[in-house]
């Protein structure tokens, strides 16, 4: 847990909040201690740090101001979307701000002919589809929680969803993005078109977790709403069984729009808070959404079920109806909250791993639960290997909350182990510094830091996230390999 140090630099602090309240509607700072509590940190509560103050412009002009009196005074800045991230990206800096983007939340256009969305940074993801619904549009990658999380936020994030296995994540639907610098630039990068000449910065810029640039405007693509739809649910008595038959379904050459698990601790929790009927006796259901032109649908989900069947499905539900399957998706929308509802606190882990290695990293899972003694409930995109293991805990257990993260960095090292990545859609923030060490060499990091410090030389923008110090590696043991290259100026202050 971090703890609030009395500041360095409060000559400085005082001096910035003067000149901020000098140059900005009074209304648009926050920096009584009681009134910042509410951004002490982002959806992963364990990481806790009050900002100076809070700025939440109206104006671009506005932003500029801020960006120059935090470069005066040498205070860093954490841009804030919905703040539902999950990795502390979010969570302020001590002695920074918190630049919260809520007040830019317009939908500039909507584009049917071209298909395309252009909006302001702090518009939620749920609010882009809904504006796009009258044309028949939507924007495809849908996080669960995109009734409060921002597009600002699902590129810093490079956010995924349920249906992120067929039409990508959000790196493949964002064609444009305008960015500030932390010079106060404005820059367009990307085409609506799609293709852009020269090195790919919009690759570059998603996924980059506020340290790089602040978006400010976005250009998504949209896609037609599908003539059909249809959820097939395969319920299991045993999880490998629902794993394999992912490997059998995706063989197949069927795409599906989504490829969902939820294992039974998942599944009771998600039974107790909304009753749908999956079976609190199956050991896994396994969801698996099929769409497009009616015929297709039907062929493809009669496929579906017999691959089910055959690969030991107890019991199949098919959603009868479009009310049936949104009730359905809400219910496994809902795991995370139903989790919360069994247990005091609970870790949402988020790991990538290739799809045939599922059924053997979930018995592996189940095995480091047990020497550990925690419980843990899976619930996960099981199409694009995106997993999420939830470990439950209860905080107030002394020695508890060491154990929830020796577990979860055991899970992770997991994931590299079988070729896999330790993030698939939260992001590194501050939550998993120490596993970048496991999945990247000390040159690769290196790589990193000259890649920030090109973009933000004074390191501004978001410090201290998404890019492990050198130290911090060591560590995790590579200083021995690597003594010569830690002197690496300027490194450490990243
Ligand atoms: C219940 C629940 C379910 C979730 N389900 C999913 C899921 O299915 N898939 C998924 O991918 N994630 C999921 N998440 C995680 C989270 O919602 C996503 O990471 C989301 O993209 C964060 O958006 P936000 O607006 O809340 O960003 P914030 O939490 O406010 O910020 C996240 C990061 O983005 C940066 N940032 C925000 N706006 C900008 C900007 N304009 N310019 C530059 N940087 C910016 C911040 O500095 C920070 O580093 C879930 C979270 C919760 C609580």
């Amino acid at each position: 847990m971090f703890k609030q140090r009395k500041t360095k630099n409060s000559k400085n602090h005082s001096e910035l909040i003067k000149t901020l309240l000098h140059s900005l509607p009074k209304e648009e700072i926050i920096y009584e201690p009681e009134e910042l509590s509410v951004y002490e940190c982002d959806g992963l509560t364990a990481f806790k740090v009050l900002p100076l103050a809070v700025v939440i412009p109206q104006k671009i002009e506005e932003i500029l101001v801020i960006l120059s009196a935090c470069k005066r005074f040498g205070v860093p800045i954490v841009v804030r979307g919905g703040g539902t991230g999950l990795s502390g990206g979010a969570t302020p800096v001590e002695g920074g701000i918190v630049l919260s983007l809520s007040k830019f939340n317009q939908i500039l256009e909507i584009d049917p002919v071209n298909r395309i969305a252009r909006v302001e940074p702090g518009v939620t993801n749920m609010q882009v589809s809904q504006s796009a619904a009258s044309y028949g549009l939507y924007f495809a990658p849908d996080p669960s929680s995109q009734i409060a999380c921002t597009i600002g936020g699902n590129i810093a994030e490079n956010a995924g969803g349920i249906h992120c296995l067929k039409y990508g994540l959000t790196v493949n639907n964002v064609l444009a993005i305008k960015m500030m610098t932390v010079e106060g630039e404005i820059v367009s990068i990307g085409n609506v078109g799609g293709e852009s000449p020269g090195c790919d910065l919009l690759s570059l810029i998603v996924g980059s977790e506020g340290m790089l640039g602040i978006v400010i405007e976005a250009t998504l693509r949209l896609v037609p709403k599908p003539e059909c739809a249809k959820l097939v649910v395969g319920c299991f008595d045993d999880v490998t069984k629902a794993s394999k038959t992912v490997s059998q379904i995706i063989a197949s050459g069927i795409v599906p729009a989504g490829l969902e698990i939820m294992d039974k601790l998942v599944i009771e929790a998600v039974q107790s808070y909304i009753q749908v009927g999956f079976p609190t006796s199956a050991a896994a259901v396994l969801l698996c959404e099929l769409d497009g032109m009616l015929e297709e649908v039907e062929e493809e989900y009669r496929l579906v079920e017999q691959m089910m069947i055959q690969m030991g499905a107890k019991e199949i539900i098919i959603s009868k109806n479009e009310e049936e399957r949104l009730l359905l998706w809400k219910a496994r929308k809902s795991a995370f909250p139903a989790a919360g509802r069994i247990s005091p606190d609970y870790y949402c882990m988020d790991g990538t791993i290739p799809r045939k290695s599922l059924a053997f990293v979930l018995k592996r899972i189940a095995e480091l639960a047990a020497q550990y003694n925690l419980r843990v409930g899976n619930v996960f995109h099981a199409g694009d290997g995106n997993i999420h293991p939830l470990i439950l805990y209860d905080n107030s257990i002394a020695g508890e909350m060491e154990r929830v993260e020796s577990l979860g960095e055991k899970i992770l090292e997991l994931c590299v182990e079988v070729g896999g990545s330790i993030t698939g859609e939260h992001g590194v923030g501050l939550e998993k510094l120490g596993p970048m060490c496991f999945q990247f060499s000390l040159e690769e990091i290196q790589q990193f830091h000259r890649l920030k410090r090109a973009l933000d030389p004074n390191a501004l923008l978001n410090p201290g996230k998404a890019i492990p110090t050198l130290h911090r590696c060591a560590e995790f043991g590579k200083m021995h390999v690597h003594q010569g290259q830690i002197a690496f100026a300027g490194i450490e202050r990243f």
